[in-house]
């Protein structure tokens, strides 16, 4: 009997590390396989398969357009008199410091509770820890962030200048990556899919994509600080962002089974590129 529950104890712990193995198997290759090949609603993936961005759309589908603003790519606010989202000569950013870091005052709306703060401040730390970013409760200075739970998760591009609102939504964009997702939009960051040679490393699958849509996949004139394209930065679309019938509408090239996006957080790459874009030079 002692065996018998050993032998169960042994094959639960083996089926436990299985599940946490970051390779894929064959046995799940092959199904990942078969589910690209199948058709509409049952290819939308599982909630614990969602990327920040995929959960994004799914909040911000739903969401009522603040009056004088405007989204590009689904979470990248606009203003009607501000209407670019690309941030020519690194205008946008923000300034650095003359002790090397990059300070990023905010104001965190008193409607969030204690968890909700801890998720933002979670974010804003996955950022800090690995680069010369410091995002430090407003004082004085007259260009912070707002960051408010207005309906959705959104950001203005790069800095804007006085006060500027990022929106995280409770509880649909309490997540830390979700929260890091829109600080880098903050920092100047679009899509990772956005950039400029992203044709070499996805097929954008224009049929899959609603066709009020398609504007959310054009390329911008990016700089790619030299970095490789990254399929897992937290800034990646999911696979199905934006599908007309749930089919996918990006897939990696040349091999499509790579996984792409995330919600964890930042990935390495993403804070090189803070790490490139903002000369953390020493911080590196
Ligand atoms: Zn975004």
């Amino acid at each position: 009997m002692n065996s018998m529950i050993m032998l169960l104890g042994v094959l639960f712990g083996f089926l436990n590390q299985a599940d946490m193995l970051p390779v894929k198997n064959s046995t799940e290759l092959q199904e990942s396989k078969a589910r690209l090949k199948r058709k509409y609603s049952d290819e939308l993936p599982d909630f614990d398969d969602m990327t920040a961005m995929d959960q994004i759309l799914e909040v911000n589908s739903k969401l009522r357009v603040p009056r004088g603003l405007s989204f590009k790519e689904g979470d990248i606010a606009f203003s009607y008199v501000r209407s670019a989202i690309d941030c020519p000569g690194n205008a946008c950013l923000w300034p650095k410091s003359i002790d090397g870091f990059v300070y990023v005052p905010y104001i965190l709306s008193p409607l969030y509770d204690d968890m909700d703060r801890i998720t933002i401040e979670t974010g804003m730390q996955d950022i800090s820890a690995g680069s010369c970013i410091k995002f430090v409760p407003r004082t004085h200075e007259a260009s912070f962030l707002d960051i408010q739970p207005r309906y959705g998760c959104w950001s203005f591009l790069g800095q804007t200048g006085g006060s500027q609102t990022l929106s995280l939504q409770t509880p649909g964009c309490m997540w830390s990556g979700i929260a890091a997702h829109e600080f880098m939009h903050a920092l100047g960051f679009v899509h990772e899919q956005s950039r400029s040679d992203r044709d070499h490393y996805v097929t954008i699958v224009w049929k899959n994509i609603m066709p009020d849509h398609m504007h959310n996949f054009r390329k911008h004139a990016t700089n790619n600080l030299n970095s490789p394209y990254d399929y897992s930065s937290v800034m990646h679309y999911g696979r199905y962002a934006f599908s007309e019938d749930g089919g996918p509408t990006i897939i990696p090239k040349p091999d499509p089974y790579i996984p792409i996006g995330q919600r964890d957080g930042p990935s390495a790459l993403d804070l090189h590129k803070i790490n490139v874009l903002y000369d953390c030079g020493a911080n590196e």
